[in-house]
């Protein structure tokens, strides 16, 4: 690694004032998971100057719920929100994502603040200086995304303009359904505008402090199913985050988010369409699974995304 100044922060404001400070050359560190790999292969386009800690701002790791909304604290580790008994009882979905995040260790040491801000792992903005030319690409400030004429076997079918990275995170895609708001340090975000398809929605000296999830419906079914090429260690290949809520055998009310195949999490409006107002069936699940992928325009080795994404959706809506 290159050096760097490590400054452990203990104020969530003197964090700030540190970002501003160093307009732009210092990067905010909490597990440190995701970050600390970028250093060592050198893969951010600038270098940071200095990692602003701030596992040492007191406070900020929680789980509680309050007034029928869950609030978790920033550094809250991921581990603790897939084992916590409240995120289990009513925000089920939320604790299955956690769970599918990665692997024990990493989970026990990412963050929600960090899992929702990591960067994406497309190969070509992954690759390593220490091996070659980077890419210089559109999310290194570049005009080429590099996927759309290379290897882009695990890139968006969804919603990619420009560029065809995927959002990583999967307790993004449950929180997109549970229609829940970032909390920063200087305001509110709702999660459908906080991802965005080259970068979050937060400025230079913004730091995510608190995530707010709304109580579901009660009887709500709430699940989330990954597909990937391995059950551990890995990213979604595609997806499916769904609540459900029946009522007198129909469904009144339905989001689905879709994750693996879009720069955002994808929120599959017509596959809800799909099912809001009829009875769950398995012609029900067919229809929306194909009005999930409606608007899919796969790249040249990534058609394939389709058909799981059909079938995983009509699978979670009849399980
Ligand atoms: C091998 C491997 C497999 C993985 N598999 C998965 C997976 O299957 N699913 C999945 O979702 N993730 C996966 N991940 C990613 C992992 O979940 C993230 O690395 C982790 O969640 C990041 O959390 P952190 O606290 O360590 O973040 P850090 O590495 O500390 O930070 C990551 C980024 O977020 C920023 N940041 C951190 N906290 C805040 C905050 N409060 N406000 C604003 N910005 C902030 C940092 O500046 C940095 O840019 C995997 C990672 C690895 C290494």
């Amino acid at each position: 690694m290159k050096p760097f100044r490590h400054i452990n922060a203990t104020t969530i404001d003197g964090a700030a004032s540190l970002l501003a400070e160093y307009k732009g050359k210092a990067k905010l560190m909490a597990g440190g998971t995701d970050l600390l790999g970028e250093l060592k292969d050198r893969i951010l386009p600038a270098y940071p100057e200095a990692l602003i800690n701030i596992k040492t701002v007191p406070g900020l790791e929680y789980i509680r719920e309050e007034g029928g909304v869950l609030q978790i604290g920033a550094l809250t580790k991921i581990q603790d929100i897939a084992n916590s008994g409240v995120v289990k009882g009513n925000y089920a979905l939320l604790a299955q994502a956690a769970h599918a995040v990665s692997s024990p260790h990493i989970r026990r040491m990412g963050t929600l603040g960090g899992n929702l801000c990591q960067d994406v792992r497309c190969w070509y903005f992954r690759a390593s200086a220490l091996v070659g030319d980077p890419f210089y690409c559109l999310k290194k400030g570049g005009k080429t995304c590099f996927a759309v004429a290379g290897d882009n076997r695990y890139h968006a079918i969804l919603g990619g303009k420009g560029c065809f990275a995927l959002c990583p995170s999967d307790t993004a895609m449950a929180l997109a359904a549970l229609d829940a708001t970032i909390v920063t340090n200087k305001r509110r975000i709702p999660i459908a505008d906080f991802f965005k398809v080259l970068h979050n929605a937060l400025v230079a000296d913004e730091i995510v402090t608190e995530v707010q999830v709304p109580k579901p419906k009660s009887g709500a079914k709430q699940l989330f199913t990954k597909f990937g090429l391995r059950k551990a260690l890995d990213f979604a290949v595609v997806s499916v985050a769904t609540v459900i809520s029946v009522e007198a055998g129909k469904v009144a009310e339905a989001r689905i988010v879709l994750g693996g195949v879009s720069p955002i999490p994808f929120r599959a409006i017509e596959a809800e369409s799909a099912i809001i107002g009829n009875v769950i069936n398995e012609a029900t699940a067919e229809a929306a699974g194909a009005a999930a992928v409606k608007h899919a325009t796969p790249l040249s080795n990534n058609a394939y995304k389709i058909q799981i994404t059909k079938t995983l959706v009509k699978r979670a809506i009849l399980s």
